[in-house]
């Protein structure tokens, strides 16, 4: 079970389903709108997470929009648009879970904040997404461009 909120309340959310993946994403991305070094996501099937209310859109590239709280401007999650069934949420918004939550994976460490020291955690450590996630986005970008 994973039960979040934004800062200020008005988006909650909450889950049954297993965590798919935890990555922490280093990007350049993720470090603004996050005002820090990071931002680690835990990701569900989009069908199992049930929102109070949706967060905000904001599209951030030409392959993935973020979620967030106009409100408060929390950061809350992220999903890709090829890839609409994940939800990617941002751990940082998760207030009561019994998951332990053990990041799997670094990704995007060409763009790391220079200030910030990764932890030996165990995690993998990647430049950018994973050699499988890069063919996935270039398929679906070539699909889009093919009509
Ligand atoms: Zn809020
Ligand atoms: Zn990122």
């Amino acid at each position: 079970m994973i039960k979040g909120s934004c800062a200020c309340g008005r988006i909650q959310y909450s889950t049954d389903a297993q965590p798919l993946s935890i990555n922490v994403c280093h990007c350049g991305t993720c470090q603004r709108i996050s005002g820090s070094a990071f931002l680690a996501f835990v990701d569900f099937q989009t069908s199992q997470v049930t929102w109070t209310q949706q967060p905000d859109k904001w599209s951030c590239s030409d392959i993935a929009g973020r979620g967030y709280c106009k409100m408060c401007g929390s950061t809350m999650s992220m999903i890709y648009h090829f890839e609409k069934e994940q939800t990617y949420i941002c751990l940082g918004t998760v207030v009561e879970t019994d998951h332990s939550l053990q990041p799997g994976a670094h990704i995007f460490l060409k763009d790391k904040a220079p200030w910030f020291t990764i932890a030996d955690d165990g995690a993998r450590r990647r430049d950018t997404f994973s050699l499988e996630f890069e063919e996935k986005i270039k398929k679906w970008k070539a699909e889009q461009t093919h009509g």
